[in-house]
């Protein structure tokens, strides 16, 4: 019988007080007991309205019975028959539009913890097995893959499973694509990306850093090298700026190169030479998982004061619920119904040396009310007239969406984009308009999330044995 408590067994977290100092893991998993009374809950459906809602349609309910019978490793076997990333997306999958939307449990109470049960099975895992896999046999053929994020390394390790010598291509000095560069070490912890990874190199994956595609080296240059396929999994890393006056002062950043000074870079240590301005006042633009995550690192490096601005009302802030919860708690600001008009420098026309011209000191804002439904039935912004006001900051930082990065298209030949930039794929395979070229993850649909760009690399994995297989 299922236990019928209606609400989850509630996520251990670091007290808000302390853990807005600190770089910790926020989220500190269940115990053994939370686990399997959080199992306990699971009907066991035959139907598994569940599975339909996980991108890569892990077998939810065989999992969680694993899990009640205290079979960790047996679940930890079922999650990775579709899923080579559990201990990261147990962390930050956003479940709750996902498989635990369509958990049967939510109808009347709480949907079962499906992410808190897969964090801890592959965190279990993790502690109790450090056993690497073997080198699969080698079937003689070469694939290239281009990026490192959780597309390419999908991709990478479904093809080294199938016997092929995988050599990935990544333009950063370290791999893991944003899961390393981008999602802050407070929720999700690089060890688990560089075990991931390490399980990857074991089946005989090459990962080359510091290979830059369209410049280093070009698609058209891997295939003279005789790479028979190749992958491109480079995501949505070219930052957007909103066009208005101030976007060039000092003290004005994108997210990306924020979270990358901080996440890769190790700015925020005292010893690190990668220089970040650790401002007093931070105005952060947008309202995505990004600008939380760029919100929570400005208060961990000493800021007074983090106001998130966003244009439109609480409901449809874009963030996952619990992201902006966990912001609310450390103290952010939220200014909703807002949006940036001009960011203001400091002048000091007597002194043209004086250091402090040309930093930011002040953003502009206007307010806001929602009015008519645009096309995607959220309820327009529309400017309240003569409502500006200023805000006092010496730090902006602009999260208001990403695009992929032209320089692959530019430089090879015969690929086909979209307006947006992203790669033009067939959905049920990833091949590109160019024969032999496959491609997933954000590089073709534009921001998304892990768990869709994992299942495009396992997709084109899929698709590139069977082209290299019938050649
Ligand atoms: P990426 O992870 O972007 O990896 C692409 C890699 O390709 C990068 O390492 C890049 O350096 C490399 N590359 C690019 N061009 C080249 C080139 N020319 N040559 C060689 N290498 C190249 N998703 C969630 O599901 N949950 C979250 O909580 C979440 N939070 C996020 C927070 C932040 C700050 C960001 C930025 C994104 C977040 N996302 C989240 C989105 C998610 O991380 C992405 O959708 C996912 O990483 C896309 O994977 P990918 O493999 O397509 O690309
Ligand atoms: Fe749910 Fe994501 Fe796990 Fe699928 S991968 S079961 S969507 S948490
Ligand atoms: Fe368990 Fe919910 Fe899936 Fe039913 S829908 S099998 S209760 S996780």
């Amino acid at each position: 019988m299922a236990d019928r408590v209606l609400l989850k067994n509630p996520m251990p977290h670091q007290d808000p007080a302390v853990r807005r100092r600190n770089f910790s893991e926020v989220a500190l998993g269940y115990t053994e007991e939370a686990a399997l009374s959080e199992a306990a809950r699971c009907l066991n459906c035959k139907n598994m309205p569940c599975v339909a809602g996980c991108p890569v349609n892990i077998r939810i309910p065989a999992f969680i019975k694993k899990v009640r019978e205290g079979e960790f490793e047996e679940a930890y076997k079922i999650i990775t028959e579709s899923s080579s990333l559990p201990a990261v997306c147990g962390r930050v999958c956003p479940q709750e539009n996902q498989c635990e939307k369509r958990c049967v449990r939510g109808i009347k109470g709480e949907a079962v913890g499906i992410g808190r049960l897969e964090r801890f099975v592959a965190d279990w895992h993790n502690e109790h097995c450090k056993d690497l896999p073997e080198l699969p046999a080698q079937n003689g053929h070469k694939v290239a893959v281009v990026g490192s994020g959780p597309s390419g390394l999908t991709c990478a390790g479904d093809l080294a499973k199938r016997g092929y010598k995988v050599s990935v291509f990544e333009a950063l000095h370290l791999a893991g694509g944003v899961l390393v560069y981008g999602i802050p070490e407070f929720r999700l912890p690089k060890a688990i990306v560089q075990k991931e990874i390490d399980t990857l190199k074991a089946l005989g994956v090459e990962i080359e850093t510091n290979v830059v595609i369209g410049k280093t080296v070009t698609v058209d240059e891997l295939f003279d090298d005789g790479y028979e396929a190749v992958f491109i999994g480079s995501g949505a890393g070219l930052p957007r700026f909103m066009g208005i006056p101030g976007e060039s002062l000092k003290g004005v950043y994108s997210a990306n190169e924020f979270l990358t000074r901080n996440n890769l870079m190790k700015a925020y240590l005292e010893d690190s030479d990668t220089p970040v301005m650790k401002a007093k006042n931070v105005a952060v633009v947008g309202g995505g998982n990004v600008a939380m995550d760029a919100a929570r690192t400005a208060l961990r490096l000493g800021a007074e004061n983090v106001y998130i601005v966003y244009r439109r009302s609480l409901e449809e802030l874009p963030a996952r619920r619990e992201e902006v919860e966990h912001a609310m708690e450390e103290g952010v600001d939220f200014k909703l119904l807002n949006n940036p008009v001009r960011i203001i420098g400091y002048n000091n026309p007597l002194d043209r040396r004086d250091p402090r011209n040309g930093s930011v000191i002040g953003m502009e804002c206007i307010k806001m009310e929602l009015g008519e439904p645009d096309e995607r039935g959220r309820r327009r912004p529309v400017k309240i007239p003569g409502s500006e006001f200023v805000i006092d900051v010496d730090c902006v930082i602009m999260s208001i969406g990403t695009s992929p990065n032209p320089l692959i298209k530019s430089t090879t030949d015969g690929l086909i984009v979209n307006e947006k930039g992203g790669i033009i794929v067939e959905e049920e395979t990833g091949k590109t308009s160019r024969e032999g070229v496959y491609a997933g993850g954000d590089a073709v649909t534009g921001a998304a999330t892990v768990i869709l760009a994992m299942g495009a690399g396992k997709t084109a994995a899929k698709a590139i044995d069977e082209y290299i297989m019938s050649k």
